[in-house]
């Protein structure tokens, strides 16, 4: 693997789900609204023209449909509530968030930021729909309890699954090479990684660091993955959506997801870290029923 491909989709994955709420007022004063198209305004405090706003708005409506139908959520006013994208310069990304990450969504589900240059990048759309799919989680959870509950591995692995579907439905947008490092973790990760990342507080919320926060995206993506090819669950992002929305309710997470995905968290969460102990010495078979290799290329 080239260590290029390895930062393409670090740069991917490294888009941060964990970003208080609370931070939505802070942003920079010289921010600047450059269209309106509906419930969403895109603003920026950066040299971006109105033009590049129009064409983003235009695109990021499209992607939020793509994630509402894929979601299919329960009808909420919430989820037509005012939304505001920030388009940021790469240097001010950069040095607020740190230089692999390309867009975050904020936890009040009110506003999330993404690089300006990704505005006419193939990447770009298939970055919407990923942000997009956190800003409709969190308004399908509804409250700090609820946002709290759900932890990050779930929510990224949401994010990535709605990457690929949009790929798959936009095979021109993306460059399978991008994927190829995530078959190679997950050949390389240790089962004792693997049932930190899905049982350790540590790894809940909120992780700063780009190996850890790249475990806990890659494991977020196998959980689903295991579930559509050792479960035979084909519609398990859909179901993502009724265990968001659960929880948003009042129910606890392992509860939400028991009544979503049928069969209970620890029990899958038991059965992966099993699979990656047998498979210690014949990895390969890890990526068995996932769509991992076909993704990057490979089958
Ligand atoms: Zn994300």
């Amino acid at each position: 693997m080239s260590s290029v491909a390895y930062t393409r989709v670090l740069a991917l994955i490294a888009v941060i789900a964990g970003i208080p709420g609370s931070l939505e007022a802070k942003d920079d004063p010289a921010d600047r609204v450059l269209c309106r198209e509906g419930f969403l305004q895109v603003t920026s405090p950066d040299p971006v023209s109105a033009g590049e706003g129009r064409r983003v708005a235009r695109l990021a409506l499209e992607a939020w449909k793509f994630d509402e139908a894929e979601m299919q959520w329960k009808p909420s006013p919430d989820m037509r509530r005012p939304l505001t994208l920030c388009l940021l310069s790469d240097e001010r990304v950069e040095q607020k968030w740190g230089k692999g990450t390309r867009a975050a969504a904020y936890k009040g589900g009110n506003r999330f930021m993404m690089r300006a240059s990704l505005v006419d990048d193939p990447s770009g759309p298939k970055t919407l729909a990923h942000e997009l799919g956190h800003v409709q989680s969190y308004r399908a959870l509804r409250n700090d309890r609820a946002k709290n509950e759900v932890p990050d591995y779930f929510l990224e692995g949401h994010g990535l699954s709605l990457n690929r579907l949009w790929n798959a439905q936009h095979p021109e947008s993306d460059d399978p090479s991008g994927w190829t490092s995530q078959p190679k973790m997950i050949r390389s990760i240790s089962p004792d990684e693997v049932k930190r990342v899905y049982t350790d507080e540590s790894f809940r919320h909120g992780e700063q660091d780009p190996k850890r926060s790249g475990k806990i995206h890659l494991m977020g993506l196998y959980l689903v993955e295991y579930l559509y090819g050792h479960h035979q669950i084909k519609d398990v992002v859909t179901r993502m959506g009724r265990v968001f929305e659960e929880v948003g309710g009042g129910k606890s997470y392992p509860a939400a997801f028991r009544s979503a995905m049928g069969v209970s968290l620890d029990k899958v969460i038991a059965e992966i870290v099993d699979l990656f102990e047998a498979t210690t010495s014949t990895p390969e078979k890890r990526l068995e029923g996932t769509r991992f290799l076909k993704w990057a290329g490979k089958s």
